[in-house]
């Protein structure tokens, strides 16, 4: 399975920050890793020019391809610009913009049409964790998420833990073990054995320091990174770890 790592960089970076992103595509020229950068969507297409070895994703994308839909971003209109991955189903997006894991499904379909990677994210709250209800929660959410998508072509799962985003705490390694090793059987139970091809990333404070450790865990194939990726200083160190994980 290839390694793969996403940046994602939410509601940051005017055009001066570019130069991240063109720093990263020039360093890891040729590197066995997928990266993804995800900035926002006035940097897509600037983004797109600038580098060229390495993906850029969109953070959302529209369930229709076209319409009265004011401020909205489509499919179509990704893969205009060349973007190839979009993340979908992000838990600020559930949380802050009422996303369902219907939507969520919707959204991964129009994505998979297009030949969109689809980075579905999924995760618990700190309430649900406390209540021990992280491997119930998760599974709704990867059989809401991806609700009557018949194949694993192009799907890719990012676990976030929401207590754990922008807050420096992360699982230990041994939760972090038990939650993909979860995830993946889910996933086998519902597409058999193409769904060992699906890479399920971790998200959640992941930075320089911890991403070798987090990576040595077996069912984690890469990472969606927030903060970190937003500066290539701080990116890289994450990137090289994956790029050792054996
Ligand atoms: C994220 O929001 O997807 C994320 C993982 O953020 P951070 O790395 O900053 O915790």
């Amino acid at each position: 399975m290839r390694k793969l790592v996403a940046g994602n960089w939410k509601m940051n970076g005017n055009r001066e920050n570019l130069l991240e992103i063109k720093k990263v595509s020039d360093r890891f020229s040729g590197s066995d890793v997928d990266i993804i950068v995800c900035p926002p969507f006035t940097l897509l297409s600037a983004a797109k020019e600038i580098a060229a070895n390495i993906f850029i994703g969109a953070q959302n994308l529209h369930v229709d391809n076209s319409g009265a839909y004011t401020g909205e971003i489509s499919a179509d209109m990704l893969e205009d610009l060349g973007v190839t991955h979009a993340i979908i189903g992000h838990s600020e997006r559930r949380t802050e913009c009422s996303e369902t894991n219907d939507v969520v499904a919707r959204k991964v379909k129009t994505a998979l049409k297009k030949k969109l990677n689809a980075i579905i994210c999924i995760g618990e709250s700190e309430p649900e964790r406390k209540e021990n209800k992280t491997l119930s929660v998760l599974k709704e959410q990867i059989y809401g998420s991806l609700k009557d998508i018949t194949g694993t072509e192009n799907i890719i799962v990012a676990y976030e833990p929401i207590w754990a985003i922008g807050t420096g705490r992360t699982p230990s390694l041994a939760e972090i073990s038990t939650t993909h090793d979860s995830i993946r059987l889910n996933l086998l139970e519902m597409y058999g054995s193409s769904a060992s091809n699906i890479p399920i990333l971790y998200g959640g404070s992941v930075n320089g320091l911890n991403a070798s450790e987090i990576f040595s865990v077996a069912n984690v194939n890469g990472a969606l990174v927030g903060g970190a990726s937003l500066s290539f200083d701080t990116f890289s160190p994450i990137i090289k770890a994956i790029e050792n994980k054996t």
